[in-house]
């Protein structure tokens, strides 16, 4: 697979091939964990609108899907610390099971304001599915039902992930070369 002519500055970290394999591999446990049961996929966005796109395509359930807006992210690759709710459910969640759909799990501050925000709405349960995780900043615990990859301390694009919002389109995961983090 060769990299986009205007994403010249990115290195591939997890093909498109990688990550189709192991969708299809959540998307089977999604499926018999969850069976018989009232399913709402929150998407988390924006970072997650295309894992989430694959992801429920790979659930063989009939399901509810939600999005929340969380940003604690601005233009910059360093978190702010405090999380802000961008756009809120369209429905509500009580009594139903929510399978929480993220792209990563940094810091663990987004996904542990998501949690208590979510445990108000009375849900009957709420599991979290990120594609990825980077253990190496992680400050809260936050207990990850269904993983995609673990990746080292490094910012990612593509795939939904983007840097001052550019890169989301990218097909992969890929890492900003030095070059390029050393000019911004
Ligand atoms: P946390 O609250 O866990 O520190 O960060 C979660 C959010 O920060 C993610 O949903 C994502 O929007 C953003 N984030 C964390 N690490 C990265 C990264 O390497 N690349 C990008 N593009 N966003 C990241």
């Amino acid at each position: 697979m060769s990299v986009p002519v205007f994403a010249d500055d990115v290195e591939i970290l997890i093909s498109m091939e990688e990550l189709k394999a192991r969708i299809a591999v959540l998307g089977e446990k999604i499926t018999r964990d969850y069976f018989g049961e009232p399913l709402t996929v929150l998407l988390i966005l924006k970072g997650s609108f295309m894992f989430g796109a694959d992801l429920i395509r790979a659930i063989d359930l009939p399901l509810s899907v939600d999005f929340m807006g969380l940003a604690s992210y601005g233009a910059d690759t360093e978190s702010s610390g405090v999380v802000r709710i961008t756009q809120d459910l369209s429905n509500p969640v009580k009594d139903r099971h929510v399978l929480i759909v993220e792209d990563i799990v940094d810091t663990g501050l987004t996904m542990k304001y998501l949690l208590e925000n979510l445990g108000s709405r009375k849900p009957s349960s709420v599991k979290i599915c990120s594609l990825l995780e980077k253990p190496a900043r992680s400050s809260y615990e936050i207990e990850i039902d269904y993983l995609g990859f673990t990746i080292p301390d490094k910012f990612v694009v593509g795939y939904g992930l983007d840097h001052a919002e550019r890169y989301r389109n990218l097909p992969f995961v890929g890492v900003l070369t030095r070059d390029c983090m050393e000019r911004r």
